[in-house]
């Protein structure tokens, strides 16, 4: 029979020592991983015995162990779940799964994140044990196996393990627990009374404890909202969503109808660290009749919802149910359906009754919903579009479109100004003078929020205008029209040599009153693609060399424009002009392509 004496791998044996050296304070939580441990290796069983049943054997009678024994200073968690093969153990336990190292290299290599908040990031499970003991040992035996198998290690690094023979199939966990008056009152009966009452009540199966069952274990989904108290929603998140932190907030929803289901989800705080990466997996867990189907269930939920965690419980789904199947199952695609629109009318009703929770929501989550609406050529603009937010020149507060159209009177467009950050869209020269005239712009400060609405087009018929527009107007009266008509007709020829220098930079140079009476040169974009667009497409990776239509605005009205037809004549004119493109250029955000050369010009012309 094999034996072997191994080393954990390098990112395992890393989580290991922060769970040795653990100055997380909640170290009761390694009684509830070990638990859900148990209660997920039934839920495996379970689901494997809907389409085998005779691997269950006389074995039937699903439940889960607690001993103490005080004088050994051992604790004993047995379950009779599915068990792990040699090759099982070897993967599951001494490593950390793909996903989860690769998330925790990530975690750790962020010098940012507190210990607490690596291990609250994903499933520590098995090794929080490592918090409360010294040594480890566990024997198990998979459904699918002729022998059983013993591990066992005191946290230095290595294991040991070892093909036995083993009777039965599960696995039965001892930890010797590590000495100190810390320690010593995870040996008390009422400790774990607690702990368990506390964390694991939950558990679908009994938890046996000195041959009584301790646990009420009716499923919470399954409970009267009105009996279930915030600790219970959060505890019950924390245990099962891998997650250290409390959520923002769950939805329990019980629908009934022509779709029957229960569902429990959570808003996470934070996204969690893989959220950004491949290795994300949407879903939700899936119950039929109380009996786990599946962990990730891609199609509960549309990608935009991907941050939701939870689980759907659905009595009428057919039992023999294959992963396969699911796929093309009418009634899942039913309840996703229903799903998804109680789900928005769950965020609709908190951005009403709870606005600051909606704002913590949207702040962690928005860009999600964003990218829903781009999603598909804005198929579910319609949908998604009421629970944008933004902030406006009005003040710092966020505001719905809604909010934004009852402002705006008979004005045709909603106008937004695009930028890096808040402080530099605010000073950009237009705002000033839009605020004077009472006109609320909204601003558009992340990447792809200008993408959003152009999706969108248009919202309760009013379309939305960049300032930055070549049509927009500041000023769009007859006699303003007539002005600027009259001077560009006495200021051709200036025009023309100041499009001669630019060449093709631009498409058009023009006089304008609508760039901010601060400001002497502009850049506005005509057409489909803007200049905050151009600026975004061409910083990502694979460069589509996208360029917007661009137009050299001048105010004729500024000091300087005076000065420019002085020097139409002189040498300088060309660096004047290269200077004051550069400057319009930097006010959009763009880099300029070669400072030295700028600060050159710039300095000749301030001599
Ligand atoms: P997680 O539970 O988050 O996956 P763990 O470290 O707790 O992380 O466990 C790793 C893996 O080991 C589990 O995914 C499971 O496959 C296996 N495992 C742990 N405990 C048990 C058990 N009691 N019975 C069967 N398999 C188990």
């Amino acid at each position: 029979m094999r034996k072997e004496s191994k080393a954990f791998q390098a990112e395992a044996k890393e989580l290991l020592d922060l769970m040795i050296n653990s100055i997380y304070t909640n170290k009761d939580i390694f009684l509830r991983e070990l638990i859900s441990n148990g209660s997920d290796a039934i839920d495996k069983l379970k689901f494997k015995s809907l389409t085998n049943s005779h691997i269950l054997g006389e074995d039937k009678d699903f439940r889960i162990d607690l001993t103490i024994d005080k004088d050994k200073r051992e604790i004993t968690i047995k379950d009779n779940g599915i068990g792990m093969t040699y090759e099982e153990v070897e993967e599951n336990i001494g490593t950390i799964a793909k996903s989860g190292s690769k998330a925790f290299k990530k975690s750790l290599d962020n010098t940012g994140n507190s210990e607490i908040d690596i291990i609250g990031q994903f499933g520590v499970g098995f090794y929080s044990g490592f918090m409360v003991a010294g040594k480890i040992e566990f024997t198990t035996k998979s459904y699918d196996s002729e022998k059983g198998v013993k591990w066992e290690s005191i946290g230095d690094g290595s294991y040991q393990m070892e093909e036995i023979d083993l009777d039965k199939r599960g696995t039965s966990i001892t930890l010797t627990i590590k000495s100190g008056e810390e320690y010593d009152k995870y040996l008390e009966e009422w400790k774990a009374r607690d702990i368990i009452k506390k964390y694991s009540d939950y558990i679908r199966y009994p938890i046996y404890f000195k041959d009584e069952i301790i646990n009420s274990s009716k499923p919470i989904w399954k409970k009267d909202k009105k009996e279930l108290k915030s600790e219970e929603y959060n505890e019950f998140y924390k245990s099962n969503f891998h997650d250290w932190t409390d959520p923002l907030m769950n939805f329990h929803l019980k629908v009934q109808g022509s779709v029957e289901y229960t569902a429990l989800l959570y808003v996470p705080k934070k996204a969690p660290v893989d959220f950004y990466t491949k290795d994300y997996k949407k879903g939700l867990q899936l119950y039929t009749k109380n009996i786990f189907i599946m962990d990730r269930c891609d199609e509960l939920i549309p990608e935009y919802f991907s941050f939701l965690k939870g689980l759907v419980d659905c009595d009428t789904l057919s039992l023999n149910i294959s992963r396969e199947i699911l796929q093309q199952n009418k009634e899942l695609t039913d309840i996703s359906k229903s799903l998804e629109k109680k789900i928005i009318g769950e965020f609709e009703k908190l951005l009403k009754e709870d606005r600051p929770k909606y704002i913590e929501f949207w702040e962690e989550f928005g860009r999600n919903i964003k990218f829903g609406i781009q999603d598909m050529f804005g198929l579910n603009k319609d949908k998604l579009q009421n629970l944008l937010l933004f902030k406006t020149s009005l003040d710092d507060n966020y505001y719905t479109l809604q909010e934004y159209v009852d402002r705006m009177g008979d004005r045709t467009d909603i106008l937004y100004a695009v930028g890096e950050d808040l402080a530099s869209v605010k000073s950009l020269p237009k705002i000033e003078a839009l605020k004077e005239k009472n006109i609320e712009i909204l601003y558009l400060i992340d990447k792809i929020d200008e993408f959003s609405l152009k999706t969108m087009r248009d919202y309760c018929g009013k379309n939305f205008k960049s300032i930055n527009d070549s049509d927009f107007k500041l000023d769009d009266s007859k006699e303003k029209e007539e002005e600027i008509k009259k001077l560009s007709e006495d200021n051709k020829d200036i025009l023309n040599k100041v499009k001669d220098t630019l060449g093709d930079k631009v498409a058009e140079v023009k006089l304008s009153s609508d760039i901010g009476k601060g400001a002497v040169a502009s850049l506005l974009a005509k057409g489909e693609i803007s200049l905050e667009m151009e600026r975004i497409l061409t910083s990502m990776p694979g460069n589509q060399n996208v360029k917007a239509e661009k137009i050299f605005a001048l105010n004729p009205e500024h000091p300087l424009f005076e000065r420019l037809k002085a020097d139409v004549n002189k040498e300088s004119f060309k660096d004047l002009i290269d200077v004051l493109y550069t400057e319009s250029l930097l006010l959009e955000g763009f880099q300029v392509e070669n400072p030295a050369e700028f600060i050159k010009k710039l300095n000749g012309l301030l001599k």
